[in-house]
């Protein structure tokens, strides 16, 4: 085992602060860039250069690179702020799901336009009365002769009115437990019957959307996997969304911002710097174990529970370190605003220890 960079690696990350910085000075910076820093463009030159499906096998016409190469042009986009949005929920989880369970005619429809930055995928997960507990969602998909007949309500779902596919999670059947009988659906957002209405948060961003679905037919082949097997296949498309280095350093340009004005000969200042400082770095251990996949099966939780509670102690250090001109309602006021989503999204902090208590640590499942 051995933690330090290669030359090669080195180079790759200087190529990608490069990339980075030239494209936040064209696309400007975003906080949480990968849900917020949206640019169709940028998506294209990232296809171009071969850094959408970096990881993902040759034979799906990926890369075939090693993980910790995504890992290290992850970090360095993310961490400038680069506008990343319009490909990364492809990169990181529908394009591995397709592989996965999609069958070898939905992975040569879709992954082509993912991997050149062409398509954006938005999920259509949570429900105005389904969040955490997601086995109670109730949008229910049909099956009318060869077509799905899909009705229900969708909420926050990030994209909602400018992607090009909803990667939808819905109940195909009512019948046993409540796990059982969801499903998961690929539906072009042009089919007519979905209405989007946009969610503008407090602050000010613009990716969330209430997406209605009324009598929205599309063809029964949409389906991923198996019909009524979407909890399992969901669990695991949960653990790309949640082990990666986009839950440490979302707000990572803000702390250097921060970190240039602050007092550094203050003790509490310096007491906090080393803490954040000794975050950054075992957060990116844990990350580097997932991507690895070295981390104990559900141990994702835990690290996306550690690094998003420490993006949020970045914000409230950048709050201490400014002060009053915290709240001067610029981007960077606008960034710490948005601090509490990090612990929310992707599945909150206090289900990710339920998660490891019962998965990884073998405690008593919580009382129903
Ligand atoms: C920035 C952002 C982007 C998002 N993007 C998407 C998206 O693209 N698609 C999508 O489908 N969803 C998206 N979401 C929604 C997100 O997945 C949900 O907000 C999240 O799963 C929590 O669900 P909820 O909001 O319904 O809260 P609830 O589940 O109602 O939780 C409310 C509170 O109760 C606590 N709680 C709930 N259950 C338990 C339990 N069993 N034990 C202990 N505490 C519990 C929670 O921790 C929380 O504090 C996004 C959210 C954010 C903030």
């Amino acid at each position: 085992m051995d933690f330090s960079w290669t030359a090669e690696q080195e180079a790759l990350r200087s190529e990608a602060k490069q990339v980075a910085l030239d494209a936040v000075a064209r696309f400007g910076r975003s906080n949480d860039s990968w849900i917020n820093g949206f640019s169709k463009e940028f998506a294209k030159e990232l296809g171009e250069r071969g850094w959408i499906g970096l990881t993902w096998p040759v034979e799906f016409g990926g890369g075939g690179r090693p993980a910790i190469d995504r890992l290290i042009i992850g970090e360095e986009l993310i961490a400038a702020g680069a506008p990343i949005a319009a490909m990364w929920f492809a990169d990181r989880q529908m394009g591995p799901t397709l592989m996965t369970y999609g069958r070898p005619d939905q992975q040569a429809e879709f992954l082509p336009d993912m991997l050149r930055g062409e398509s954006t995928w938005c999920i259509g997960m949570s429900e105005p009365n389904a969040g955490s507990d997601l086995a109670s969602l109730s949008t229910t998909a049909r099956r009318e002769g060869d077509d799905f007949i899909i009705n229900g309500q969708k909420i926050w779902t990030s994209f909602g009115a400018i992607a090009d596919y909803c990667y939808l999670i819905c109940r195909t059947s009512n019948d046993g437990p409540p796990h059982t009988g969801i499903s998961e659906i690929i539906v072009p957002m042009s089919t007519p019957g979905i209405e989007v209405r946009t969610i503008k948060d407090m602050t000010t961003n613009r990716h969330f959307a209430e997406v209605f679905y009324t009598d929205v037919r599309v063809p029964a082949e949409n389906l991923v996997g198996v019909e009524g097997n979407a909890f399992k296949q969901t669990m695991r498309q949960l653990e790309h969304e949640r082990g990666g280095v986009d839950r440490l350093v979302s707000n990572q340009a803000l702390y250097h911002l921060a970190l240039a004005q602050a007092d550094l000969s203050d003790p509490i200042v310096r007491q906090r710097v080393a803490r954040i400082e000794t975050g950054y770095r075992i957060g990116r251990i844990l990350v580097t174990r997932e991507v690895l996949h070295q981390a104990p099966s559900g141990f994702s939780a835990a690290t996306k529970c550690f690094c998003t509670e420490h993006e949020v102690e970045v914000a409230d250090f950048v709050s201490h370190v400014l002060g009053a001109d915290a709240m001067l309602w610029d981007d960077v006021t606008k960034g710490l605003a948005y601090a509490p989503g990090y612990t929310i999204m992707g599945g909150t902090s206090n289900v990710m220890r339920n998660i490891l208590g019962e998965r990884v640590l073998g405690l008593p499942r919580e009382p129903r």
